[in-house]
C-alpha cells in the first residue's frame, strides 16, 4: 500500500489504538490522531492536508459533524470515512450530508471497524487515485466550450441513439429506452452529462429531443419491418417541451411519418418543479394517451413535486431511479422504498420500471417484491441499435435462461 497520510478522529483511546495498528498493518504509517474535533483541526493546520480523515461522530464537546464541515470548508482531506457506533441510518445520513458538502466519502462504516474493511477502504481510495481520469469522465471538454450554437447544431448527425433493454421478471424484453450519445469524431462517444450543458446553453434541447424521437421511431419501424411488431421505445422528454401547445401534434406526425403505432412509444418525463401545464397542454397529453402513447414519470421520488405531478398528469408508468435500487438487497430501507412505490403503483394501475439493476442480488430482491419491469447494467448496458438486434436474437434463442432461472 503506497504511503498515505491518514487522520483519525476518535475519542476512545482503545479504539484509536486499534485503528492505528490496523492502518500500520495495511502499510499506512503516516497516521495523525486526535481525540477531539478541536485537536483534529489543530493537527490539520499544523501538518497539512491528509489523504483520508477517519471521522468518529459521537464524542464529548463538538461532534464529528463539526470536523466534516471543517474538512468541506478547508479542503484538508482528499477523502473521508465515517466510522461510528451511531445507528446505521444516522451514519448513512451523515455520509449523504458530507457528499452534499462536496466531500469524497469513501465509506460509512459501523464500529468496530475490522482490518478487512479498512483494507477495502484504503484500496478504494488508491483505485480512485490511480484511475487517471479517462477524458470520457470529464464533465465538458474544453475544446467544445467555444462552439457556437450553429456550429453545435451542425453536429446533429453525430448525435446517435443507444438503446437499453427493459425486461420483465421472466427476462422477456418488453421495451427499450432511447438514450442519446454524441459520437464525436475525435473525442469519441460522449454521454449526456458531457454535452447536455452545451446543448442547453445553446438552446438546442428541443432540436435534440426531436432528433432522438425521430431516430428512435425509425429504429422501431425498422424492427417492425423485420419482425412484424414495432419495437417499444421510451424517449426522454424535458417538461418544457410538454408545455408547448403543438407538442402532441408533432408527436402524432412523427408516429405517422414512421408508421409506428402509438402503443410502441413511451414519453419519459423528467420531473422538475417547473410550472404546471395549462388546460390545452393537458388536453394535448390526454390526446396522446387516448391515441395509445404511454407517459412515464422518470426518476420517481427524486424531485419535490413528483406525487403532485403523478396526480395531475395522465401518467401510465413510473420509473424508480438507480439511487433507490442499487444495493437494495443489503439495505432494508431502500427495499422498503421500492416496495412502497410498487404498492402505490399497483393501486394506481401504473406500470413500474425499476432502473439501475446492477447485480443479481438486487434483481432477486426486486423479484421478491413483485413483478416490475427492470432495466440496468446487470441486464444490459445501453447499446447501438444494430447491437441491440444481436442482443435480442441471442437472448431470444437462449430463452433468457440466466434471468428466468434467477
Ligand atoms: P435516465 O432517463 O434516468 O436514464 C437512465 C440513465 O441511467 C442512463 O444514463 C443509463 O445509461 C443509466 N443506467 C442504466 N442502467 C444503469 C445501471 O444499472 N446503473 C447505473 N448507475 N446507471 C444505469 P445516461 O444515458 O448517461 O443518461 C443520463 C440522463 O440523461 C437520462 O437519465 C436522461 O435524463 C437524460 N437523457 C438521456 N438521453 C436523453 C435524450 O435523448 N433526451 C433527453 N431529454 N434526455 C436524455
Ligand atoms: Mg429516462
Ligand atoms: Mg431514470
Amino acid at each position: 500500500m503506497h504511503s498515505l497520510k491518514v487522520l483519525i478522529l476518535e475519542d476512545h483511546p482503545f479504539q484509536l489504538m486499534a485503528l492505528h495498528q490496523m492502518l500500520n498493518a495495511n502499510g499506512v504509517f503516516d497516521v495523525l490522531t486526535a481525540e477531539s474535533v478541536e485537536s483534529a483541526c489543530q493537527t490539520l493546520s499544523r501538518r497539512g492536508r491528509v489523504d483520508i480523515a477517519i471521522c468518529d461522530l459521537q464524542m464529548e464537546g463538538a461532534d464529528g459533524l463539526a470536523l466534516i464541515r471543517h474538512l468541506a470548508e478547508s479542503g484538508l482531506a482528499a477523502a473521508v470515512v465515517i466510522l461510528s457506533a451511531a445507528e446505521p441510518c444516522v451514519i448513512d445520513s451523515v455520509g449523504v450530508l458530507a457528499r452534499q458538502l462536496g466531500l469524497n466519502v469513501l465509506g460509512c462504516v459501523p464500529k468496530p471497524a475490522t482490518s478487512l474493511v479498512l483494507h477495502q477502504l484504503l484500496r478504494r481510495y488508491l483505485e480512485q487515485e490511480n484511475s487517471t481520469r479517462a477524458p470520457a469522465e470529464l464533465p465538458v471538454y474544453p475544446q467544445l466550450l467555444n462552439l457556437t450554437a450553429s456550429e453545435l447544431a451542425q453536429c446533429k448527425d453525430q448525435w446517435v441513439v443507444h438503446y437499453q433493454p427493459q425486461v420483465n421478471c421472466d427476462g422477456k424484453l418488453v421495451g427499450t429506452e432511447a438514450l442519446v450519445r454524441w459520437q464525436h469524431p475525435t473525442l469519441g462517444l460522449l454521454t449526456p452529462a458531457q454535452f447536455f450543458p452545451l446543448i442547453e446553453r445553446a438552446g438546442l434541447f428541443d432540436t435534440l429531443t426531436w432528433h432522438v424521437l425521430d431516430q428512435a421511431l425509425a429504429f422501431s419501424a425498422q424492427f417492425q419491418t423485420r419482425t412484424g411488431a414495432a419495437l417499444p421505445v421510451a424517449v426522454n422528454i424535458a417538461p418544457q417541451l410538454l408545455q408547448r401547445d403543438d407538442f402532441h401534434d408533432q408527436v402524432k406526425a412523427a408516429l405517422q411519418r414512421h408508421a409506428v403505432p402509438a402503443s410502441a412509444l413511451t414519453l419519459e418525463m423528467i420531473e422538475t418543479a417547473g410550472s404546471a401545464l395549462n388546460e390545452e397542454q393537458l388536453e394535448g397529453l390526454l390526446h396522446l394517451r387516448i391515441l395509445g402513447c404511454q407517459l412515464s414519470i422518470d426518476d420517481f421520488g427524486t424531485g419535490v413535486s413528483n406525487v403532485q405531478r403523478l396526480l395531475e398528469l395522465p401518467f401510465s408508468e413510473l420509473k424508480l431511479p438507480s439511487e433507490f435500487v442499487r444495493g437494495m438487497a443489503q439495505d432494508g430501507r431502500k427495499a422498503a422504498v421500492v416496495a412502497g412505490a410498487l404498492i402505490m403503483a399497483r393501486r394506481m394501475n401504473l406500470n413500474v420500471v425499476v432502473e439501475g439493476v446492477e447485480t443479481l442480488d438486487d434483481l432477486l430482491a426486486i423479484k421478491d417484491l413483485g413483478h416490475p419491469v427492470m432495466q440496468g447494467y446487470f441486464i444490459a448496458r445501453p447499446m447501438p441499435g444494430a447491437q441491440l438486434l444481436d442482443w435480442i436474437a441471442t437472448r431470444t434463442s437462449a430463452g433468457f435462461k440466466q434471468l428466468a432461472t434467477a
